[in-house]
């Protein structure tokens, strides 16, 4: 039978609707998939030997002969097992099987068969128990290194390998070649054939390496060539022309004088507006780190050119807060500075609407609101989106197609994020943006205090609670889960971790918990809470209250991440701490500490694992998010930093950007190389690769047009 790259896994023999869907849940839909579909690790299978002389302890391949029909029997309800002996020169295998009643069937008497297991015992008599087999005229899972699969419910890895078995062995030679040769050869990379050949099966360790070595280069050199294009396209686009004089009057507006790393981030960003080129700038910096001033001053600077300013923000309740540091700081300079958001009234959008058109805003602050129909900018210079992570580039691009007047040019992009993200992670990432990075806080800050608490210590904890309340101040209580026995929210969202052995019972829930504290510790407090799930109103209506300080403790998700800023919260609690990434639980640290008061965080933690508690001691040895996300890094791999939701970025299938950093390196040279000679891929040999790279940014093709 002929089966072609594109058809869907129902041509494959042994496939049916109930193992398309299985295989569906791996996002495995065609022969292709399967074959793009790479194995978690090996076996090494192909150590053989006797039966007399196999070791006692390691799994081995022993080929003998069925010597007797196997024996079943039932132990009790639902253990069955099958007995059968098999011999060779020297010796008896005792093979036992548990609840497999199809071997019974499936070694014949008189037939030899190659057993891959552990041989327990000494001399010639020995017991293997489960072992993997198959007839010793046709092997195909023994005498060789054996891949193991990521696997659904439903689907074994004997199974899958199987089914890509037959993918390899029909359609690895029509995999096309898209690495342009003269790369392959410069670079020494094997061709894609035997690439997704000996990745499934390979013949050798060495083909094994090489075949990774290609794979991962691939990966990383159309993503590196994709983010290079990127780059370029917008290197020659045109900007509003705003001239950077006259930054010490902003300087003269503000309460306190800019850090020098304020100073440094602003003074690029002034750069960028001058050149004449479109801005695409992403300002990084810790919680707390002032990256407001960064963008008050681009708007300043705009405003005095006569541009009008637009800044997005992910809720309701951020924009608000930039609203009114906004207004306070730039309206005595005469900035007209509004307010966008969902939840105005029609009418006051209308008017709204009519005045920014008008011209007579300056600098227009809101929501994704500010995306909808209907809001055009009469001259529209700057656009900033606050936290990164909740707009994608294309809805950057969204806005800055709002640009009114002058068709020409584009507007200036500004982009802030509180994520610290690793050097070495920064450039990939954010490859299509030029970094400025606030790595200093403003004087006068106390640090956070940070303790990691076991149950024990959770009356003490409570006492603290109140402690704190009586002093006036307010707190967060963040859990992992919204109800009980579900899922942490960043599970749902497909970036997280390993279900843990027990199910998410033991959990902390947001409204079980809220309850309880209402009803059994806190009774006189006042006891909010606030999780994803709520309506959008009700969830900016429970900060509003606490950010008003009509609660004293609000219990949430990880919905308070983003830069909501209560001065008056001076502790957090983590329960669960062991569920979050160092990264986010530093972002979550950072909801407090943001006024007068010492400020602290508790991580609370049942977990005794020592490598668990010393990575959340990391986190009360330091406050420095850029350590904290390389250790991060390094304990977790980058799984979180490249979490797909997150930026919109191609997923790796095989690359680890953590990992494989010398091949990220070699490839984006090569990337640099290739585009050098061809910068917009126009060459006919090159057609491939750039439908390669298209496919892979499909949530950016607008980026690429
Ligand atoms: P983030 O980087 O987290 O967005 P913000 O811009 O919200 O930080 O600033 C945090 C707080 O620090 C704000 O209250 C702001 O007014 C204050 N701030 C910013 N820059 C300075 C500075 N140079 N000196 C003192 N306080 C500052
Ligand atoms: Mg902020």
């Amino acid at each position: 039978m002929e089966l072609r790259l594109t058809d869907h896994v129902e041509a494959l023999p042994g496939v049916g609707s109930a193992r398309a869907k299985a295989l569906a849940k791996l996002g495995l839909a065609t022969i292709e998939d399967l074959l793009r579909y790479f194995p978690r690790d090996y076996e090494d299978r192909r150590r053989s030997s006797t039966i007399s002389a196999a070791p006692p302890d390691a799994p081995v391949c022993i080929a003998a002969l069925v010597a007797e029909t196997p024996r079943c029997s039932y132990v009790r309800k639902g253990l069955e097992l099958t007995k059968v002996r098999a011999v060779d020169g020297g010796g008896t295998l005792e093979l036992t099987f548990f609840n497999q009643s199809y071997v019974r069937n499936a070694l014949v008497p008189g037939e030899s068969y190659v057993f891959y297991g552990v041989a327990e015992g000494t001399g010639s008599r020995r017991r293997m128990a489960n072992p993997v087999f198959e007839r010793e005229d046709h092997p195909r899972f023994t005498g060789r290194i054996m891949p193991i699969y990521p696997l659904t419910a439903g689907l074994s890895n004997g199974v899958l390998a199987g089914l890509v078995q037959r993918c390899v062995a029909a359609c690895a030679q029509d995999v096309p070649e898209v690495l342009p040769q003269p790369v392959r050869q410069a670079h020494a990379l094997a061709a894609a054939a035997f690439s997704y050949t000996n990745i499934h099966f390979p013949e050798s360790e060495e083909a094994l390496a090489l075949a990774r070595r290609r794979l991962i280069f691939e990966e990383l050199f159309y993503l590196s060539c994709g983010l290079a294009l990127l780059r370029t396209r917008r290197e020659v686009q045109a900007g509003p022309v705003i001239p950077s004089q006259g930054l010490e009057d902003f300087s003269a507006l503000l309460p306190f004088s800019l850090t020098a790393a304020q100073q440094r981030a602003i003074g690029e960003a002034a750069a960028d507006l001058a050149s004449g080129r479109s801005m695409n700038r992403l300002v990084q910096g810790d919680v707390g780190s002032g990256k407001t001033m960064v963008a008050a001053a681009s708007c300043f600077l705009a405003w005095r050119a006569g541009w009008q300013s637009a800044l997005m923000a992910p809720t309701e309740l951020l924009a608000q807060q930039h609203f009114h540091t906004l207004t306070d700081t730039l309206s005595p300079a005469g900035v007209r500075v509004g307010l966008l958001t969902g939840s105005l009234r029609a009418s006051e959008k209308k008017h709204l609407r009519a005045a920014l058109s008008a011209g007579e805003i300056d600098l227009l602050v809101g929501t994704h609101a500010l995306l909808s129909e209907g809001v055009a900018f009469a001259r529209l210079g700057l656009v900033i989106t606050d936290e990164q992570h909740r707009f994608g580039v294309a809805q950057r691009a969204a806005l800055a197609a709002k640009g009114g007047g002058e068709r020409a040019l584009s507007p200036h992009v500004l982009v802030m994020s509180a994520t610290p993200i690793p050097r070495t992670l920064a450039l990939i990432l954010y490859g299509d943006l030029d970094v400025s990075v606030i790595d200093q806080l403003p004087p006068g800050r106390t640090p956070v205090e940070t303790f990691l608490v076991g149950e024990d210590k959770r009356q003490r904890l409570y006492g603290f609670v109140r402690k704190q309340v009586s002093l006036g101040r307010q707190v967060y209580i963040v859990c992992p889960a919204v109800e009980e026995a579900e899922p942490p929210l960043e599970h749902a969202m497909g970036l997280g971790r390993a279900v843990p052995a027990g199910g998410f019972a033991d959990l902390k829930a947001v409204t079980a918990y809220a309850r309880d504290l209402r009803e059994r510790v806190f009774p006189d407090l006042r006891v909010g809470f606030v999780h994803g799930r709520m309506k959008p109103r009700d969830k900016e209506g429970a900060m509003a209250a606490f950010a008003a300080g009509a609660l004293d403790v609000l219990v949430s998700t990880t919905v308070i991440e983003v830069g909501v800023d209560v001065p008056n919260a001076s502790l957090i609690i983590i329960e669960n701490a062991d569920r979050f990434g160092l990264s986010q639980l530093h972002q979550l640290r950072g909801r407090v500490g943001r006024g007068a008061h010492q400020s602290y965080c508790v991580l609370v933690t049942a977990n005794r694992n020592e490598e668990t508690r010393a990575r959340l001691k990391v986190l009360t040895q330091t406050t420095d998010g850029f350590r904290i996300a390389e250790e991060d890094l390094k304990l977790r791999g980058p799984g979180d930093f490249f979490g797909k939701r997150q930026h919109g970025l191609p997923q790796l299938h095989i690359a680890d950007l953590a990992g494989d950093t010398g091949l990220l390196k070699e490839a984006q040279e090569a990337a640099k190389a290739l585009l050098r000679s061809d910068p917009a891929l126009e060459a006919p040999e090159h057609q491939p690769l750039k439908e390669q790279i298209r496919r892979l940014f499909t949530e950016q093709a607008d980026s690429f047009n």
